[in-house]
């Protein structure tokens, strides 16, 4: 088919397919797994079509992403299949993306007080923009966000009274905007219900992963990937200007310094400007695994948008292809480094 001939698609539609890379497409288990989150999702009746439509018609520019998406997916499976043995191969990591869909379900988009033009202004500043395509860890298990962050935000502790993020409306379920704007009235009962349809099932699917890892190779390094703005949004905590490339989030319990330092090696090598817990701090743990099993390892990378993306379309910009080659080479380097999580 010709690239004309094909058929506009939604690029708001939930990330029903792994995005990227011939050996994650052709492994079984990770097929598996896919097919086990969309059965998942089915289950708590989220029926993704209704998205369609949602923000209205897409246009050319939209088209010209999806092409570029695809250019980029062939590419990064050819490079990682350079790299790599080939598909199939697994190492005890969970490659955890919560942020990068877009994806907002009918019935809680209706909830929602802003205008289209304003909804897609928040997503703009508050999706971890293709992160799903720019990290990419050999033989990992991938967790990725099926929805938006403004449906639930998974990253947050559920209780607000342990969220710092809940003191400007953006705990587990956003009341407010980047700006400060009322997005949502909430009523205690609506607040139970979209933890319950959304915030409970995607922490059971991150923690079965992680059990699944753990089972199999008796460890399991959680790798919790995000974006952030070049300039500080108005309701982060901090302000500082003059941010970093690569931020390294860490957790005292679960975060071991030698990979923090192999990390750090690794990307500064890449010629990255890397921040330990600035401007952003912690790293994901599942909640039952917190503080008590020490076989859960987890580290937060946070990669500054102006690296790989236009910051206020959120699209893909030409350093994309690059930024993903020296972010994987990092990766990689530093792991095999660590020693922790072999690649079997
Ligand atoms: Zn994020």
């Amino acid at each position: 088919m010709r690239d004309d001939d094909r058929p506009a698609r939604n690029w708001r539609r939930p990330p029903d397919r792994p995005v990227s890379s011939a050996p994650r497409e052709s492994s079984a288990e990770l097929i598996a797994i896919q097919a086990e989150q969309r059965a998942h999702y089915d289950r708590i009746r989220v029926l993704p079509n209704r998205s369609a439509g949602l923000l209205g018609p897409f246009g050319q520019s939209l088209n010209n992403r999806e092409r570029a998406i695809e250019d980029a997916i062939r590419r990064e499976a050819r490079e990682a299949a350079k790299m790599r043995g080939g598909p199939g191969r697994t190492r005890p990591v969970v490659l955890h993306i919560p942020h990068a869909s877009q994806y907002i379900p009918y019935p809680v988009r209706r909830g929602i007080l802003l205008s289209d033009a304003e909804l897609e202004r928040e997503l703009i500043r508050l999706t971890d923009h293709l992160v799903d395509e720019l990290l990419h860890v050999d033989g990992a298990t991938r967790v990725i966000g099926y929805h938006s962050r403004l449906v639930v935000d998974p990253e947050r502790f559920e209780d607000d009274a342990l969220e710092p993020m809940a003191r400007v409306g953006q705990g587990a379920v956003y009341t407010r905007g980047t700006d400060g704007r009322e997005i949502r009235r909430l009523t205690p009962a609506r607040r139970r219900q979209l933890i319950d349809r959304y915030f409970t099932p995607y922490h059971d699917h991150l923690t079965r992963m992680v059990d699944e890892v753990l089972e199999r190779d008796g460890r399991c390094l959680v790798i919790d990937g995000h974006s952030f703005a070049t300039k500080p949004l108005p309701s982060e905590a901090d302000q500082q200007p003059d941010r970093p490339d690569i931020c390294i989030g860490t957790d005292p319990f679960h975060t071991p310094p030698a990979l923090v330092d192999a990390l750090r090696t690794a990307f500064e090598a890449e010629r990255f400007r890397v921040a330990v817990d600035t401007p952003f701090a912690g790293t994901m743990v599942p909640q039952r695994h917190y503080r008590s099993d020490a076989r859960v390892r987890s580290v937060m990378l946070e990669i500054r948008r102006g690296l790989y993306c236009r910051e206020s379309t959120g699209l893909e910009s030409p350093d994309f292809h690059g930024a993903w080659m020296r972010i994987h080479r990092a990766v990689e380097v530093a792991l095999d480094a660590w020693g922790e999580a072999p690649l079997g």
